[in-house]
């Protein structure tokens, strides 16, 4: 079937990759794989033949932080945004962030975004009200501070919180040391996780395949 993807998020896409011109696209996304087709999704053409959601990689090295996104696409009010999901929430405008398990993907590789479902909306090629982050400016204590807790939307982190003196340090230096000692904080994450499956592989193979004591 021919698709062809709704024309607000040509739009917003094209924003986004003049934005920040390294970002990586290994997780960006726009019709549904099989995985999708089995279910509702509005990465499934509809019944024009338009998709009317996009993923959009995090990648916050090169600048394309995705919380800053969704914060930016969240202050302009944009009537064309239906729902957001990132790192573990969802975010619709009658609601704010929620916490999310929709799928078992907690989306913390890619922002999710469905724009309105009717096509005075979705087809609406108007240029998005964001713009980027200079990432030689400092953010502000305000900017700091949502970011961490952003980071840490389980509270799986004891420094979820920031202490004053991160407030002070980050505010006085460019939103690329922040966004830097969030990544590494989010590869500190993925090293228990690897750890965790380390332990449990050691005991698989005490016990023989198969035969898990968790
Ligand atoms: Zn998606």
């Amino acid at each position: 079937m021919d698709w062809r993807l709704a024309n607000s998020l040509i739009t917003l896409r094209t924003q986004v990759n003049a934005m920040w011109p390294n970002r990586s696209k290994a997780s960006d996304g726009t019709i549904g794989d099989a995985a999708h087709q089995a279910q509702h999704s509005e990465h499934n053409p509809n019944a024009a033949g338009v998709v009317t959601a996009m993923d959009i990689t995090q990648d916050p090295a090169n600048g394309a932080d995705m919380q800053v996104l969704a914060d930016m696409l969240i202050a302009s009010k944009d009537s064309r945004t239906w729902y957001i999901i990132f790192n573990r929430r969802i975010w619709q405008a009658d609601t704010g962030w929620q916490p999310y398990s929709g799928t078992a993907d907690p989306h913390t590789n890619h922002l999710h975004i469905s724009v309105a479902q009717d096509a005075a909306h979705y087809d609406n090629a108007a240029k998005w009200s964001i713009k980027g982050v200079a990432m030689e400016d400092n953010p502000t204590q305000k900017q700091v501070y949502d970011h961490f807790k952003a980071y840490d939307v389980k509270g799986e982190h004891p420094s979820g919180e920031p202490t004053q003196q991160q407030l002070d340090y980050y505010a006085a230096h460019p939103w690329s040391v922040l966004y830097l000692a969030l990544l590494d904080y989010n590869h500190d994450r993925r090293r228990e996780a690897e750890k965790q499956v380390a332990v449990l592989s050691a005991k698989e193979t005490k016990l023989g395949p198969g035969k898990y004591i968790v």
